[in-house]
């Protein structure tokens, strides 16, 4: 009798976890609110949430992001507002304890689902409101990009994000446009093909703040897969021409340009050690253990186990289509 007890548990047990499993790939099952992340002031009209450092996880439910909040004089402005439903509503509930002016515009960085999904809240929350993006993001977003993103993060948070889906931006940006928002300038930098085909990198003109996306990473090594190694240091050569008070990466810390230099340093030596073996003859697996030895200082940066190996391989690609 016992036996047959414990036999019926185990199996109640796997139907349940099946059952879960069902529920979420449907979308059925409801995601998990975030806890509250502190808001800090970064300037007289700037704040930052500074999302936990590494990549997106059951634990941190895919919260990882630096969403940004501008109070204006006619409204708020929020950049990137994070993964998913929930993280745009947190980004809300910590946005209404210093404000209670309504969200009127919102920035999009980039394609990447850990940025932007938190649309749906701000959209839910404020209708009326205008969602800016590069036009090749939105283009990449609707063409099956946001499902995709919205799918990635459900399966590596195991479900927390559960019920968020695509709110895609509403306006596309022009290189060089600056928007004005109750008396506060919006500069927009888009590239061609940076930390991906799809970047826009924006300024907060009156505060010297600049918002780089994933152009900049502290103390996280960012995916490379749809980026240009070039591009990419060439926008970071540009952010820090502009020589602003502060700089808010897409991950990890802010601070002067000394929090995004070292990004920088890291695809320099990357692409030019693996531009330069490659044309000694040396294969990507002989070129690792040298590139890793000038790279010590990015050891312990979040997903460089990951990323590592597939930047020299794509590095040692660009390079080689540079030549034709
Ligand atoms: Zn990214």
């Amino acid at each position: 009798m016992l036996m047959f007890l414990v036999n019926r548990a185990a199996y109640m047990y796997r139907f349940v976890l099946l059952l879960c499993g069902l529920l979420v790939s449907v979308g059925v099952l409801a995601g998990q609110e975030l806890p509250d992340y502190p808001i800090q002031k970064l300037s007289r009209h700037v704040y930052v949430i500074h999302g936990p450092v590494g990549l997106p996880n059951p634990k941190n439910q895919g919260f990882m992001n630096n969403p940004v909040v501008v109070i204006t004089a006619a409204g708020v402005v929020v950049i990137d507002p994070g993964s998913s439903l929930y993280s745009g509503r947190m980004v809300l509930r910590q946005l209404r304890s210093i404000s209670s002016k309504p969200v009127t515009h919102v920035f999009n960085s980039h394609i990447h689902g850990d940025h932007w999904l938190g649309n749906q809240a701000i959209r839910d929350a404020y209708p009326k409101v205008k969602i800016y993006a590069h036009p090749r993001m939105i283009e990449e977003a609707k063409a099956g990009g946001g499902d995709s993103w919205v799918k990635i993060m459900e399966r590596v948070t195991r479900g927390a994000t559960a019920g968020t889906r695509p709110v895609y931006p509403t306006h596309a940006l022009k290189d060089g446009q600056l928007i004005k928002v109750g008396g506060i300038s919006f500069r927009v930098y888009l590239g061609k093909h940076q930390h991906t085909m799809t970047d826009a990198m924006i300024e907060v003109v009156e505060d010297s703040v600049m918002v780089t996306g994933d152009n900049a990473l502290y103390t996280r090594i960012g995916s490379m897969d749809d980026g240009s190694f070039r591009g990419n240091i060439a926008a970071l050569d540009l952010a820090i021409k502009l020589n602003s008070k502060v700089y808010i990466p897409g991950h990890g810390p802010s601070g002067d340009a000394s929090v995004i230099k070292p990004y920088k340093t890291y695809l320099e030596t990357v692409y030019n050690m693996a531009s330069r073996l490659s044309e000694d003859g040396l294969a990507d697996y002989e070129m690792k253990g040298k590139i890793a030895a000038k790279l010590k200082a990015y050891w312990d940066w979040a997903g460089f186990e990951i990323e590592f190996g597939r930047h020299i391989s794509l590095a040692v690609l660009e390079y080689e289509q540079a030549g034709f």
